[in-house]
C-alpha cells in the first residue's frame, strides 16, 4: 500500500487520493511515494498489453487507494478517440534513434497523456473522500499544460479550472488554442512575466492559509494540474515502460536490453518519471536531460550547484523556458537518502538566494544522468539535419533533445539503443520549425504556415489546429503578476 509522503517531512502520510486532491504538500513541500513499487509484471507480459492495459498495471502499483473499477474507469475515460492513433504512443524509428511520439492526443503535446487522465483520477478522489467543495484547478503554464488542462476540465462538474500564462512568452497556435477555450468553468489568463512568475504566483496562493480559509467558507478548494500533482506524474511513467515492451514485441531488442532516453527537459516531471520506471525495473542505463539555452539543469548535473540567478531566455521550446524545475526537488530529495530536513534547507536557499549546492555524496548518486542542452542554431538544424536525411519533422522541443542526443553518442562513443521522448507535434510550433527548415519568407501567418508544413511532411494537419483557426477568442484578461490573486477571487466571486 503505497502512501505519500511530503519531502519537506511535514504531516502525516496521505493516501494518493489525497495527494492528487492536495496537489501540493501543505508544508509547500511535493508528495512522494514511501516506496516505489516494483514493476508489477515481466517486460515480456508487458509487451503484450495494450496501453490502456499497461496503464492499469502501473497506476495500480501507485495508486493504491484506487480500486479496480475506479482505476479501469479512468483509462477508459482518458485513453479513448481524443487520440489520434489507437496505439496512443507510436514509436518512429529515424536516423538511429527512436521517437517515442507523446503529442498524439487532443492539444498535441506530450501533456496531453497525464492530462486525460487527471481531471477523472481528481473527481474520483472527490467521491473517495467525500469532498463537498468545489475543486479549483490553479495552473501555471508555459505554454502547453494550460490548454492540456483546459481540455480536461472543460465541462467537468464540480470543477472549475483558471489557467495563467506568460502573454508574450507562448507561440501564436498555443495561444489560439487556450484562449479559443470553451466551457463555463474555464478562465484563462496572461500575466506579464513569464512562466516562473506564473509558477511563483501560483505556488504563493497555494502556501497562503488565509486564502485557503477564505476558498473554504465559499465552498471551494484548490488542486493543482502541474506536474507537481503525483496525479501528473505516474500517469507519465507508463508511456516508458510501454515503449520498452513495444520495442521487445518488435524484437528490436532483447528481453533485459538496457535502453537509453533522452527528454527534453523544463519542469523535470517527464525525465522523472522515467527515473521512476528504472527504479521499478525497466531497463534504462542513462537518463539524458536536455534544455534549452535556459540551461539550470545541465550546469547543475555538471557542477552540483542549481543556480537560478541568470537572464531567462526566450526560444524556439517554450515549454522549456523554465529556471525553476520544480519537480528537481523530488530527486533531491532521493538523492538526499529521502533526509526531508534536508532537501527543505536546500528549498529554503533556493527561495531565498536562488541557488545551492548539492554534497559531493548526492552527488555522486546522480551517475544515471547526463546533462546536455541545445543552443537555438543547434536546434533549427537538428530540425533541418533530420528532415532532409528520413523526411521526418519535429518539433523544437524533441529537437533539443535530438541534438543533444548526438552530442551525447559523440562525446562518450555510446551507442546503446536510445528513446527520445517526442514532446510537441510540428504543427504547434509552424513558424520556427518551417524557418529551420528554410521555407518561411515572414508573410505567412502561423496557420499558412500549417498549410505549408503539411505540402512538405505529407503529414495530415491535425484537427487541434484545424479546429481553432477561425473560432472566436473567448479570453482576453490580462494581469500583473501582483495581481494574480485578485484575479482569481474576482473568478470565485469571493
Ligand atoms: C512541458 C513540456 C516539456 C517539458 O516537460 P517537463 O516535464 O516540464 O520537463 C517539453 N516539451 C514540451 C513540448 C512540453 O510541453
Amino acid at each position: 500500500m503505497v502512501k505519500y509522503i511530503s519531502t519537506r517531512g511535514g504531516g502525516g502520510a496521505v493516501s494518493a487520493s489525497e495527494a492528487i486532491l492536495k496537489g501540493l504538500a501543505e508544508d509547500g513541500g511535493l508528495f512522494f511515494p514511501d516506496y516505489i513499487p516494483a514493476l508489477p509484471k515481466t517486460l515480456k507480459e508487458f509487451s503484450e498489453m495494450t496501453y490502456q492495459e499497461t496503464a492499469y498495471e502501473v497506476m495500480q502499483a501507485f495508486l493504491s487507494d484506487y480500486t479496480e473499477e475506479e482505476l479501469k474507469n479512468c483509462i477508459k475515460n482518458a485513453y479513448d478517440s481524443k487520440f489520434d492513433t489507437e496505439v496512443i504512443a507510436p514509436l518512429a524509428y529515424a536516423d538511429g534513434v527512436y521517437y517515442l511520439e507523446l503529442f498524439h492526443g487532443a492539444t498535441i503535446a506530450f501533456k496531453d497523456m497525464a492530462l486525460s487522465i487527471l481531471p477523472h483520477l481528481m473527481t474520483t478522489a472527490v467521491n473517495k473522500n467525500h469532498i463537498k467543495n468545489e475543486i479549483v484547478i490553479l495552473t501555471a503554464t508555459s505554454g502547453d499544460t494550460g490548454k492540456a488542462a483546459l481540455a480536461g476540465f472543460a465541462g467537468v462538474k464540480g470543477t472549475k479550472i483558471i489557467v495563467f500564462y506568460p502573454k508574450n512568452g507562448v507561440s501564436p497556435i498555443q495561444e489560439k488554442q487556450m484562449v479559443t477555450q470553451k466551457g463555463d468553468n474555464t478562465f484563462v489568463v496572461g500575466i506579464r512575466g513569464n512562466f516562473d512568475d506564473a509558477q511563483n504566483g501560483v505556488k504563493k496562493i497555494f502556501g497562503d492559509r488565509e486564502f485557503e480559509k477564505l476558498m473554504a467558507d465559499n465552498g471551494y478548494q484548490f488542486s493543482s494540474a502541474n506536474s507537481i500533482n503525483i496525479g501528473r506524474l505516474v500517469p507519465q511513467v507508463v508511456y516508458y515502460i510501454y515503449a520498452y515492451a513495444q520495442l521487445l514485441k518488435e524484437g528490436k531488442i532483447a528481453d533485459g536490453e538496457a535502453i537509453n532516453v533522452v527528454v527534453p527537459t523544463g519542469n523535470f516531471g517527464n525525465i522523472l518519471a522515467a527515473y521512476f520506471a528504472k527504479n521499478m525495473g525497466l531497463p534504462i542505463a542513462k537518463l539524458i536531460c536536455a534544455s534549452n539555452e535556459n540551461k539550470v539543469l545541465f550546469d547543475f548535473f555538471r557542477t552540483g550547484t542549481y543556480d537560478r540567478n541568470r537572464d531567462f531566455v526566450l526560444t524556439s521550446s517554450p515549454s522549456m523556458d523554465i529556471l525553476i524545475s520544480s519537480n528537481l526537488e523530488r530527486l533531491i530529495y532521493l538523492i538526499a537518502g529521502k533526509d526531508a530536513e534536508k532537501n527543505r534547507e536546500l528549498m529554503m536557499q533556493l527561495s531565498t538566494s536562488g541557488k545551492y549546492q548539492i554534497s559531493t555524496e548526492m552527488q555522486e548518486k546522480l551517475q544515471d544522468f547526463y546533462g546536455g542542452y541545445a543552443d537555438e542554431a543547434q536546434t533549427a538544424s537538428a530540425i533541418a539535419s533530420l528532415y532532409e536525411s528520413c523526411g521526418y519533422v519535429i518539433d523544437p522541443h524533441t529537437a533539443v533533445a535530438s541534438r543533444v542526443c548526438r552530442q551525447y553518442r559523440e562525446e562518450t562513443k555510446d551507442e546503446t539503443k536510445a528513446v527520445i521522448a517526442s514532446t510537441a507535434s510540428p504543427y504547434k510550433f509552424t513558424r520556427s520549425v518551417m524557418k529551420a527548415l528554410g521555407k518561411d519568407d515572414g508573410q505567412a501567418d502561423d496557420f499558412e504556415l500549417a498549410d505549408r508544413l503539411s505540402e512538405v511532411s505529407g503529414v495530415k494537419i491535425p484537427e487541434a489546429v484545424t479546429g481553432i483557426r477561425t473560432v472566436p477568442v473567448l479570453h482576453d484578461t490580462v494581469c500583473g503578476k501582483e495581481e494574480m490573486a485578485d484575479v482569481v477571487k474576482k473568478y470565485l466571486g469571493i
